[in-house]
């Protein structure tokens, strides 16, 4: 691995849901030691844990908006001065908007930080829609599982913490990730052109096993 300023892997992983982003951030965080940003996780968080931004977060979240980008920024720029992003860090969820994108390199410029790569996992819809039907997760740690695509080693223990309760989502019906599919269109395709533009994107086909797209990205991120 080349990693270009010397400081560290700095990735944005991108990628409708149900592509398996998620899965794929957590395999880069074990084998690089870097720190995995959820941005939809970490508001989460923030409003739980009531803090400033929290308190500030609530009522656009409430009105089923999105958080205002100096918030977002505040959020991932604190966020990765902490002790566990020494090594680097994956984003995932954020930046959603060119204009997000741009402050986010600001911000890391102010650090000494360029980003490595932007990965973007591609899934053809239908198998998104199979995906996510079939998905579950460890209520334990978070990992998330699927009926076809990633079960677990041993029938109904987790294979991260050896938790043996899941749940699924109750939101997950064929209507609801089609309509998450356009808008993740919607707002997502022009961040993916904007970083194909400027040589960052690797674009990652996602379809297949856990092992085989981690593969594909590990080759992808070795050819600079
Ligand atoms: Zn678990």
């Amino acid at each position: 691995m080349s990693f270009v300023n010397g400081k560290g892997l700095h990735l944005v992983i991108t990628g409708a849901p149900g592509t398996g982003k998620g899965t794929q951030a957590g395999v880069l965080k074990r084998k690089y030691g870097i720190c995995h940003l959820s941005t939809g996780e970490m508001l989460r968080e923030e409003v739980k844990k009531a803090t400033k931004i929290g308190e500030q977060l609530k009522d656009h979240l409430a009105a089923g908006g999105f958080a205002p980008d100096e918030l977002m920024i505040q959020m991932v720029s604190s966020r990765i001065d902490e002790p566990d992003c020494q090594n680097g860090f994956i984003l995932d969820g954020f930046p959603r908007t060119i204009k997000q994108a741009e402050e986010l390199s600001k911000m890391l410029a102010q650090k000494g930080i360029s980003l490595n790569a932007v990965i973007e996992i591609i899934v053809p819809d239908q198998v998104i829609v199979d995906r996510i039907l079939g998905r579950y997760t460890c209520m334990t740690c978070g990992e998330s599982y699927s009926d076809k695509y990633h079960k677990p080693k041993v029938q109904g223990v987790c294979d991260i913490c050896g938790g043996i309760k899941f749940s699924k989502r109750l939101d997950d019906t064929k209507e609801t990730i089609e309509r998450r599919l356009k808008k993740y269109r919607d707002f997502t395709y022009p961040t993916i052109a904007y970083y194909e533009k400027i040589g960052l994107l690797k674009a990652i086909n996602g379809n297949g096993s856990v092992n085989e797209v981690a593969e594909r990205i590990n080759n992808a991120l070795n050819m600079k």
